[in-house]
């Protein structure tokens, strides 16, 4: 695919990403998710389907961090399995 930035070819790669909400205490590090890089300005677009299927592992984690006050940030990491090669 084509940037959405800067129009440069996308390469596929996986991905790390940290994700975060409002009011909760917890940051959840996903490792190898699958998504389009662009190498140009280093803008990553992860797809739809990638998305739906991390968000209810994502939610419930994230819920927790509301309850919990720590003088730290807690980090979960969760390691995506690799995907199926093709044949
Ligand atoms: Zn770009």
């Amino acid at each position: 695919m084509r940037c959405r930035e800067c129009n440069a070819e996308t390469e596929h790669k996986l991905i790390s990403e940290d994700y975060t909400r409002k009011g909760s205490n917890v940051v959840v590090k996903v490792k190898d998710i699958p998504a389009e890089v662009c190498p140009a300005c280093g803008e990553n677009y992860i797809e739809l389907d990638v998305l739906k299927e991390l968000d209810p592992i994502l939610e419930p984690l994230l819920e927790s961090g509301k309850a919990i006050h720590l003088p730290f940030l807690p980090v979960i990491q969760i390691t995506l399995l690799p995907e199926k090669q093709a044949a």
